[in-house]
């Protein structure tokens, strides 16, 4: 059943009232008059339902229609989720890690609203990489080895 036929109803009742009025005037005995008040009343009860029973029908079918998207989204979010998984990087840092090519890690906080952020390498000794939504710094690498610096050879002076 939809709004349309509902609405079919209605139409069709308000006919049947239509009618009954038109008999009303029209010349039939005493007896039959009160009967044909009461059919009326009736009739105007059950169009009252009607009118009721279509405007609750229409309010599910929008509650309907708006679940329907919302749960649309929240799959296309679930299937985009299920690229990734949660894994300690060899750094030490909890994140996300694509399940795929090229290999990168997402952000754990940002996943958490439901945003997906790919963490950059700060290239600094620390290997920590940092998320481009809200700036939160991973340890995604171990420390890199600090290189000694080439020792200096001071030469005698001539002097
Ligand atoms: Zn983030």
């Amino acid at each position: 059943m939809d709004v349309t036929t509902i609405t079919a109803a209605y139409q069709s009742l308000k006919s049947v009232k239509d009618l009954l009025a038109a008999v009303f005037e029209a010349k039939v005995d005493a007896e039959a008059k009160p009967k044909i008040l009461e059919a009326q009343a009736q009739l105007g009860e059950v169009q009252d339902t009607l009118f009721a029973l279509r405007e609750q029908l229409f309010q599910l079918q929008e509650e309907r229609n708006q679940l329907k998207s919302e749960l649309a989204a929240s799959e296309a979010w679930l299937s985009k989720l299920n690229q990734y998984e949660l894994s300690q990087a060899s750094g030490g840092g909890i994140v996300y890690r694509y399940k795929g090519e090229p290999i990168h890690f997402a952000c754990p906080s940002c996943i958490n609203k439901q945003q997906i952020h790919i963490l950059q390498d700060n290239r600094t000794i620390s290997g920590k990489y940092r998320c481009t939504g809200c700036n939160s710094e991973f340890p995604i690498e171990p420390r890199r080895k600090v290189e000694p610096l080439p020792t200096q050879h001071h030469w005698p002076s001539e002097g």
